[in-house]
């Protein structure tokens, strides 16, 4: 994965780099400044998706810039 991956700033998801909005919450807000990939498969029995409020199953980032 050589690619810059774009992570949302509103809800923390990782984005196609070719997107140019959020496939979670279609915010235009995208950062290729980001860090920590986390892949989340149950939300709703993680804590990490708690604490980030993630809902919605799939990769996410920890760190957003
Ligand atoms: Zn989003």
């Amino acid at each position: 994965m050589a690619t810059n991956r774009l992570v949302c700033r509103e809800c923390h998801r990782v984005n196609d780099p070719d997107n140019d909005t959020c496939d979670s919450c279609n915010s235009s807000s995208l950062t290729e400044d980001w860090a920590g990939y986390v892949v989340i498969a149950h939300p709703e029995s993680s804590e990490i998706a708690r604490e980030m409020q993630v809902t919605e199953p799939g990769a996410y980032a920890l760190k957003v810039r």
